[in-house]
């Protein structure tokens, strides 16, 4: 049997643990130092509020083996919050209305232009920025409320897809496979080992990228 650690200093880590544990693997609940000295073969990193679960990593002592375990390949299931901890660049929806705006009408519009504003970019400082992805918190459009959809992702056909308060990816780099798209707008990603959403598939009856995840988890 796989073991996943799952991060459970806040948020949606149950879950995931409900969903993995049907698919016959085992988890560890990851929340405090010492948990990180069992031999897990696999990281989940929960939806919840990114900033409170990037100050307990760093306050309870975790962040920086979490991080280096990432860094080394260990296959990462990342959903909304967890997906902003490993964005190497994170930018806030919130006091920025112009620019997100007009940000989201040319994401959904298909440009490439990049819209300049006065106003600058509140850029938050990124987590473990492990991944080459750049994402806007609670951003403006569909997004910034919850709201379900069903859409292609790549292998897997049609799958459900949940949202709530997700971040929107603005812009992948190199090594970076988009997966799938709500609107034109990309809501799942993969680089390498790190399978990102800014969706939360735990909270669907589908099992298939939970079943995806424990494949890379297999095929490590
Ligand atoms: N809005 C949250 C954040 O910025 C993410 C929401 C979620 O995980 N469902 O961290």
């Amino acid at each position: 049997k796989p073991l996943i650690g799952v991060l459970a200093v806040q948020g949606a880590f149950i879950e995931h643990e409900h969903k993995l544990e049907q698919l016959g693997a085992q988890c560890v609940e990851l929340r405090q130092a010492s948990d990180l000295n069992q031999q897990f073969d696999g990281i989940v990193l929960p939806g919840g509020e990114s900033t409170v679960q990037g100050k307990l990593l760093r306050e309870l002592g975790m962040f920086d083996d979490l991080k280096a375990r990432i860094a080394s390949g260990i296959p990462v299931l990342a959903t909304c919050a967890g997906m902003i901890l490993l964005a190497n660049e994170v930018s806030q929806g919130k006091g920025t209305g112009a620019k997100s705006l007009s940000t989201f009408a040319e994401s959904v519009a298909g440009s490439t232009l990049h819209v300049t504003s006065n106003t600058p970019d509140p850029a938050a400082p990124p987590y473990f920025a492990t991944m080459n992805i750049k994402v806007r918190r609670n951003a403006y459009g569909r997004q910034l409320g919850s709201f379900r959809a069903i859409e292609e992702f790549k292998g897997l056909g049609a799958v459900p897809m949940t949202f709530i308060r997700g971040p929107l990816v603005e812009e992948v780099g190199e090594g970076v496979e988009v997966l799938a798209r709500v609107d034109g707008d990309i809501v799942a990603v993969r680089q390498d080992n790190q399978l990102a959403l800014s969706f939360h598939p735990e909270l669907d009856a589908d099992n298939s990228i939970h079943q995806l995840f424990l494949d890379m988890v297999k095929n490590k």
